[in-house]
């Protein structure tokens, strides 16, 4: 198993963990672009929302509770923030495993870069 995030979400390496339920791990970047910067996943391996399609309907509404959680939980809900998910080469996706950026705690930019 090479795929950081699913060592991540097995605990096989060590990552700072804000939510956990049996389907979707949450947890801080490792190289934060805000003062807020977690990253929501599906426990299961699924490479982006282009390889999700619309398979697992309900992870997603979970994936969506998790993100929710996390908003509240690090005070944004007020404030705001920013819900990325960049998918293959032109959206800039690193690791392919699906995951969304949750960012708040600083002003964001448009458009983005
Ligand atoms: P992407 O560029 O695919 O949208 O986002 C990948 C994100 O994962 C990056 O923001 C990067 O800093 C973060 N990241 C990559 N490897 C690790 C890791 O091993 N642990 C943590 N906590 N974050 C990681
Ligand atoms: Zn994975």
């Amino acid at each position: 198993m090479t795929c950081p995030f699913c060592q991540i979400a097995s605990h096989a390496i060590p990552a700072k963990i804000v939510y956990s339920s049996p389907d979707v791990t949450a947890f801080r970047d490792v190289k934060p672009q805000a003062p807020t910067h977690v990253l929501v996943i599906p426990n299961l391996h699924i490479g982006s929302i282009a390889a999700m399609g619309s398979s697992h309907p309900q992870l997603l509404a979970r994936l969506f509770n998790a993100i929710d959680e996390v908003v509240r939980a690090e005070g944004l809900a007020t404030s705001g923030f920013r819900i990325v998910s960049n998918s293959g080469p032109d959206g800039g996706q690193t690791v392919n495993h699906l995951h969304f950026h949750v960012l708040g705690g600083r002003q964001m930019l448009w458009p983005p870069g």
